[in-house]
């Protein structure tokens, strides 16, 4: 089902309204923080209304998939737009050609074997490790205690560029414990860049904040934040 398009542009609109307003609140530079559109369900052409609709804004927005199914299918019916897409679901290590042909991003990766793979098959994929700051069990990611010292590992590979860090923070509706979650990412990163390893020096992004809380993330320093709902509606 295709959404309507004016609702799209409008709460567009809306969101980059919210974002701004959280980047001044937060004192950092309009346009720090990139929008990535979390486009799972939606057919191609309200991804396309959507990008349509995402005119003049500071920072071009970026496409994140959570099945290589589905990034397999609506990639050729978006390859013309040149819009970055990312891939922000689980991937299983007999997809990852597939990954690599769609996403320019795998935001996913939380082990060294599924880095292994994709740095035998690609030349500079960017990765970000993700990681389960609220250690819910039902999370995708690596734990907070092995983080950096999977980031190091991964970082030191030829063939993928680590480039961030991402979660899916605390399902709360206790703001502070969903923040502080946050807070956890930044400081990882933090931890990472600091090392020293090779490959750590341009450990920058921190994908996380979504629809009901990206306020959050953006306090506590998202690069990207990752909507859905918010611009395509509820999903069904
Ligand atoms: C669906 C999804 C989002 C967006 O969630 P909304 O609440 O719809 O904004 C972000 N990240 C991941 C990994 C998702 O699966």
């Amino acid at each position: 089902m295709t959404v309507d398009p004016t609702a799209v542009a409008d709460r567009l609109v809306q969101l980059r309204a919210r974002i701004a307003a959280a980047e001044s609140a937060a004192g950092r530079s309009p346009g720090s923080v990139r929008l990535l559109l979390a486009t799972k369900t939606q057919d191609a052409a309200t991804i396309r209304a959507a990008l349509a609709a995402d005119t003049g804004t500071p920072h071009p927005v970026l496409i994140g998939e959570n099945r290589v199914q589905e990034l397999v299918a609506k990639g050729p019916l978006l390859g013309d737009l040149g819009v970055t897409t990312h891939l922000i679901g689980p991937l299983q290590s007999n997809k990852v050609n597939a990954a690599l042909r769609w996403a320019s991003c795998i935001e996913s990766v939380a082990s060294l074997d599924l880095a292994h793979r994709l740095a035998a098959r690609s030349s500079g994929v960017q990765v970000y490790v993700q990681v389960n700051v609220s250690q819910e069990p039902t999370k995708h990611g690596a734990a907070p205690a092995e983080a950096v010292e999977l980031a190091c590992a991964i970082g030191a590979l030829p063939g993928v560029r680590l480039a961030g860090l991402m979660t899916v923070g605390a399902n709360s509706r206790d703001a502070d414990l969903v923040r502080a979650g946050y807070a956890v990412l930044r400081t990882l990163r933090d931890e990472i860049v600091a090392s020293g390893a090779p490959g750590t020096a341009d450990v920058q992004e921190l994908s996380m904040g979504m629809s009901g809380d990206l306020e959050l993330a953006i306090a506590e320093g998202a690069t990207v934040v990752r909507v859905g709902s918010a611009l395509f509606g509820p999903r069904a």
